[in-house]
């Protein structure tokens, strides 16, 4: 292991390390818990490193830009890239560790291997970047396996892929408790992500309108209205405020994903919304509770 070159926070590359500081963490009865992410972070990010270092005792936050959930006309290449800031970033939060494999580490020659999780993974983000949820199921398994954490931290931010990792994790019989961390914003509403960075100035003073509309739709929504009209008309804002293509805006199961036609009054339910500003590709969710009493 070597220290990052920006700070005090080491660095293990390949496998062997990252187990033995995990394994001499354990053997002290410390509980451990691990964020995995892209890079490129930001103050979502360290949120949850934040929440992880609330359930254990050592944090370990990953960096993999995981090629296999990247589709062939997606930004794999221009992902931006930013270890050393991030390396700061997470020691400045109080992370143990940042694991930072490269691809070759991730998938030898001769992987074969796909984790495919059914059900949650289709539809929505899943019917518009096919292969995408199996790249994320497949590395988030292999993270899980070697570093064998207590707790895990995923954002909310990235709904489905949280349900599609609670879903592997309670098929697969991993020993893990899954933690999903809430979206934090802007003080517009823009959901933080690393790809925010890619939008024009313009773009970026359009780019709100995707929480606003979609908290007007759950608005109404919350009231019981019918889903299908609500969601037509917040397309046609969304249109509107100057998005190039709307992909999704659905009201779905909070757990399943399953569609619904309106919100239920016994079953918690979320709206999911993707959508293009100029060609940057942003997603949100948002939690669509029973009003008491509204049925
Ligand atoms: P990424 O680096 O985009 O793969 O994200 C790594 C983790 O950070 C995932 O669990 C994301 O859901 C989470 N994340 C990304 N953006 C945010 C945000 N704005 N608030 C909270 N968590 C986030």
């Amino acid at each position: 292991m070597s220290d990052a070159p920006n700070g005090p926070l080491p660095v293990a590359r390949d496998t062997g390390d990252l187990r033995r500081a995990v394994a001499a963490w354990r053997a002290a009865g410390l509980r451990v818990g691990l964020v995995p992410t892209m890079g490129a972070l930001h103050a979502g990010h360290l949120s949850l490193v934040t929440l992880a270092l609330a359930r254990a005792d050592r944090v370990v936050a990953s960096l993999f830009v995981n090629p296999t959930q990247f589709g062939p006309a997606e930004d794999f290449a221009a992902y931006p890239r930013a270890e050393a800031e991030d390396a700061a970033k997470l020691a400045a939060v109080g992370c143990h560790l940042l694991y930072a494999p490269d691809a070759a580490t991730m998938y030898p020659a001769g992987f074969a291997t796909t984790v495919t999780v059914e059900g949650v993974s289709r539809g929505l983000c899943g019917d518009h970047r096919p292969g995408h949820f199996e790249g994320v199921a497949t590395v988030v398994t292999k993270l899980l396996l070697r570093v064998l954490p207590d707790v895990a931290v995923f954002g909310e931010k990235d709904y489905q892929q949280l349900q599609v990792i609670r879903r592997l994790v309670a098929d697969l019989d991993l020993p893990v408790t899954v933690v999903g961390g809430p979206t934090v914003r802007e003080v517009d509403g823009l959901a933080l992500s690393s790809r925010n960075a890619y939008l024009t100035a313009e773009e970026r003073t359009i780019a709100p309108a995707l929480y606003r509309v979609m908290t007007e739709c759950g608005d109404a929504l919350q009231q019981g209205l019918a889903a299908g009209p609500v969601l037509e008309a917040g397309i046609r804002r969304l249109v509107a405020a100057g998005f190039a293509e709307v992909e999704y805006l659905a009201l779905r199961d909070a757990e399943t994903l399953a569609p619904l036609d309106a919100r239920p009054a016994d079953r918690p339910a979320r709206l999911l919304a993707a959508a293009r500003v100029g060609r940057t590709r942003l997603i949100d969710n948002l939690p669509v509770p029973a009003v008491a009493g509204s049925g």
